[in-house]
């Protein structure tokens, strides 16, 4: 196995195994682009290492013959003490993961070597201890787990000891006291003195890369991000280039179009004199890119060609960091950019309108989870609240809170359920919980490519940075004279930068108002809805599953048909027993006579009918799946704690009440252990003589009634929690005798089927198909019962422990178990099909709206998913871009 790679070996198509990073170096490399020399360590050589520990056969040997090849091009070596050769060390896994893992810079440095380094660098000591002190400090910090404060600490002091403020303000030889200082820390920390074996810092360096793939924050963005937890980083190491030597040289991050609004023109932050992370990491105020052609127009020029030629080749946007050191560019890195939700749109129907992408490329540029963001609402402003300040819309959005200042009170408040803002001068790594927990982030600090604003738009989160006049301290922070201290409310918005002061009410998204046909004519071209529209519509001439919803009210079905469904795949009829028509519920239960018992049915059927009247009307000419009523009853009664309290406050009064004891019996009799697998579905149906037929009658009625108006209703009766297929004709022997007295001559059609969501269902569905026009998996129940997790109390109780094994990357409950419960809907699929060739298949559990396990769907080959009236446009284009990519796994 080949553990290393030099850059002229690899190629943009190789992330799997030389990470994002390395792949795209090379191909930088390949297109003949200035990149300094270096070589990538694969990803296999990091799960080598993770499984084996330091011994990787080869590993070792080949690294050296590499190395010894990069010293010969770049004619020095590594840590050599008259003329070194520096590197940096850099992680890089195939999907971005910004600011989580570590980076070494300027390895090789020793006691030796910096002498020669200053001589490099013609004489200039200053940049040489500088170096040298910021690789003890990265070092000791991520190879050796030093505490960072104590190096911040050090330098602190240092500065104090001078009388002055700023880093710069420290000349060569204080820093050489500084770095006396910090290997005094080291040791103390270590037990050993800073390694001054130039080619053991280099494999120490190494090693700790591999190890931050698991390091606590690594480990939490990969599961928000739904990252595999086995692939393991690769590690670049790159022949140093120095963006600190001076006002000739400096650092900066670019990208070829606007990631938060999409428009084309470049777009980039600038640091002069600066090293490596400092603009990612937003430590200070940059200039914009703009300003680099006043300063350098070489360079200048030089990138602007660079990125044209970077769009060109990847056709898409492309995000880079850069380096110029005395007048010389260099590019760092280049990848396909991240980008916000609307941004994606787009930029991907830009890109058509080009002639760069086609249509369905467009589909695979786009996610469902971005549209999602963008069906959010945003803050309306028509009451014209004065901003507070103004900082960097990041990320967009709408989001107010209360102000929290630190990760671990952001966790803590939103844990009680409150909405929170977390606010920092800057954000780094250690913030991801807060970040995670906040419904917004604010920084006083950083620019759009900061780490706040690259982790919040990965997650889709609100976020406002570079509000400087923001200043924070301690649990207050101030603009002017104001004074906003922890709890106060505010509000920020991701889209303009502005910040409020309290809660700002919010406005609908134009994506959702062009859904439900109201948009203001002015905003009909706008750039987002006409993407969004042409990207959806060829989504649509491309899938091949339907898309239906889950409504139960003539509302939401109205609602989901504007937003693009094309029937209901799931009609819950529980939520029409109750308001007032609980009161007839408990009359069919506490019924002591068959007589009692039909009267409570029969008075319940007019409004039954008058339901699936409305709904019918809704979806005229559309598939209506309505689903026979699920739940255990007593879900309709009174609580057995709070009927036993009312009886015995009765008692103690000397006072019966006849009603409410007949209820506490019944509540009694009816209690069970584990109601959801006990007296529901279709066992109500086969246990209460007259209640499924009451059902069945109103629909069929219903549909007649429709039909007579002259419309076009197509019921589907869907029956709950079969098991088995006796179950099915039992009940099905009953309502097609129904079926054929209500509806005589007149020309409706009305199908039968089954939810399969018992596992039992799934292994016998050969039989089952038997008596079934269609299946509808319910995939809650399935999950519920193939898992053995209680559906309504595990995600709260122990997922938390289960997430953080690894035992699964995200709730079963929120994205199909393709293995184990997506085995029993393929199994399903496949007899039910055998058994009857024209057999419908849909799912209508949560999953049906969820973007991956849409895709699943597809796969499996069902016909049609169903989901709430919002997630209908997500589905799809989820199901469209299943259609478009059968290996979509890139596209994220
Ligand atoms: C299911 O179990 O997946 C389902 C759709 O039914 P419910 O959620 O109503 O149990
Ligand atoms: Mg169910």
């Amino acid at each position: 196995m080949k553990f290393v790679y030099d850059f002229s070996e690899g190629n943009k198509d190789l992330k799997d195994l030389l990470g994002g990073k390395g792949a795209n170096l090379a191909e930088m490399t390949n297109l003949g682009l200035p990149v300094p020399p270096g070589f990538t360590i694969t990803t296999e050589a990091c799960r080598a290492y993770l499984r084996d520990g330091d011994h990787v056969d080869g590993l070792a040997a080949e690294i050296d013959e590499h190395l010894t090849a990069l010293e010969r091009q770049m004619g020095r070596r590594l840590g050599d003490a008259d003329d070194p050769l520096l590197v940096s060390v850099r992680s890089g896994a195939k999907f971005s993961m910004p600011g989580m893992m570590e980076t070494v810079l300027n390895v090789g440095l020793t006691d030796a070597s910096v002498a020669g380094l200053s001589r490099q660098a013609g004489g200039n000591d200053r940049f040489a201890w500088d170096s040298y002190r910021r690789l003890i400090q990265m070092f000791g910090k991520t190879v050796c787990d030093v505490p960072g404060h104590e190096f911040e600490d050090a330098l602190h002091e240092a500065k104090t000891a001078k009388g002055v403020t700023d880093d710069v303000q420290l000349d060569a030889a204080d820093l050489r006291e500084l770095v006396a200082a910090y290997k005094k820390v080291f040791a103390e920390h270590t037990g050993h003195e800073f390694p001054q074996d130039p080619r053991d810092q280099m494999d120490q360096a190494v090693a700790a890369v591999f190890r931050s793939w698991n390091a606590d924050r690594a480990v939490l963005y990969r599961r928000q991000e739904r990252i595999p937890t086995d692939l393991g980083t690769a590690v670049n190491v790159v022949a140093m280039v120095f963006g600190n030597l001076g006002a000739d040289s400096g650092t900066g991050v670019a990208f070829t179009r606007d990631p938060a609004s999409g428009e084309q023109g470049v777009y980039g932050d600038y640091l002069a004199n600066a090293q490596g992370e400092d603009v990612v990491a937003g430590i200070r105020n940059t200039l914009a890119l703009a300003e680099l052609e006043k300063l350098d127009k070489r360079s200048y020029d030089e990138l602007m060609r660079i990125m044209a030629t970077l769009e060109g080749h990847y056709r898409d946007l492309c995000d880079i960091e850069f380096t110029i050191e005395r007048g010389k560019l260099w590019m760092l890195q280049t990848r396909v950019g991240k980008r916000t939700a609307a941004a994606a749109f787009t930029i991907a129907a830009q890109l058509v309108d080009e002639g760069v992408i086609d249509l369905d490329e467009a589909l695979t540029r786009v996610t469902g989870a971005q549209l999602g963001q963008l069906m959010f609402p945003r803050f309306d402003l028509a009451g014209d609240p004065s901003a507070l300040t103004r900082g960097v819309g990041a990320s967009p959005g709408a989001a107010y809170g209360e102000v929290v200042f630190t990760s671990e009170r952001a966790v803590e408040a939103a844990a009680g359920g409150k909405p929170v803002i977390l606010v920092r001068r800057e954000t780094n790594p250690d913030d991801l919980p807060g970040m995670i927990a906040a419904n917004g982030i604010l920084t006083s600090r950083g620019g759009k490519t900061s780490h706040a604003a690259v982790v919040a738009r990965g997650m889709g989160k609100t976020c406002v940075c570079g509000a400087d006049q923001v200043a924070v301290s301690g649990t207050t922070f101030t603009v002017g004279e104001t004074v906003v201290e922890e709890g106060d409310v505010i509000s920020i918005d991701g889209t303009t930068g502005r910040v409020y002061l309290g809660e700002v009410p919010v406005r609908p998204s134009e994506v959702v108002q062009y859904f439900e046909g109201d948009l203001d004519p002015a905003r009909a071209n706008d750039p987002l809805v006409a993407a969004v529209h042409r990207i959806l519509t060829h989504a649509d001439s491309r899938r091949a599953l339907r898309v239906r919803t889950n409504a139960d009210t003539g509302t939401d079905a109205a609602r989901a048909r504007r937003f693009g469904a094309q029937g209901i795949g799931l009609c819950r009829t529980e939520h029409m027993f109750l308001g007032d028509r609980r009161e007839l519920v408990e009359r069919l239960i506490l019924a002591r006579t068959d007589t009692d018992r039909d009267a409570a049915l029969a008075a319940l059927q007019p409004l039954q009918r008058a339901d699936f009247l409305e709904i019918f009307r809704e979806m005229n000419g559309l598939p209506v799946t309505i689903r026979l009523i699920d739940p255990p009853l007593h879900e309709f009664l009174p609580s057995l704690e709070e009927l036993a309290v009312r009886v015995a406050v009765q008692h103690e009064h000397g006072r019966r009440d006849e009603h409410d004891e007949r209820l506490l019996a019944a509540v009694r009799r009816m209690h069970e252990q584990n109601p959801m697998l006990g007296l529901r579905g279709v066992r109500l149906g086969l246990v209460i003589p007259g209640l499924f037929a009451m059902q069945v009658r109103a629909i069929a009625e219903a549909a007649v009634a429709l039909a007579a108006e002259g419309g076009a209703p197509r019921p589907e009766i869907m029956v709950p929690l079969v098991g088995a297929v006796q179950e099915l004709e039992t009940v099905r022997a009953e309502a097609e005798r129904i079926i054929a007295e209500v509806i005589g001559d007149s020309p409706v059609e009305i199908l039968i089927g089954t939810m399969i969501e018992v596992p039992r269902a799934a292994l016998t569905a050969g039989q089952i198909a038997e008596a079934a026009e269609f299946f509808s998996f319910g995939t809650n129940d399935l999950t519920q019962m193939a898992w053995g997790f209680s559906r309504d109390d595990v995600e709260g109780a122990f997922f938390w422990r289960y997430l953080e094994l690894g035992i699964f990357g995200i709730s079963p409950f929120e994205s199909i178990d393709a293995d184990g419960v997506g085995r029993l809907v393929r199994i399903a699929t496949e007899e039910g099909r055998a058994a009857r060739p024209g057999l419908k298949l849909g799912v209508c559990g949560e999953h049906g709206g969820d973007p991956d396990s849409v895709r699943f769907f597809h796969e499996v080959g069902l016909d049609y998913v169903s989901c709430s009236p919002f997630r209908v446009p997500i589905a799809r284009l989820e199901a469209g871009r299943a259609a478009v990519d059968t290996d979509g796994s890139d596209h994220r």
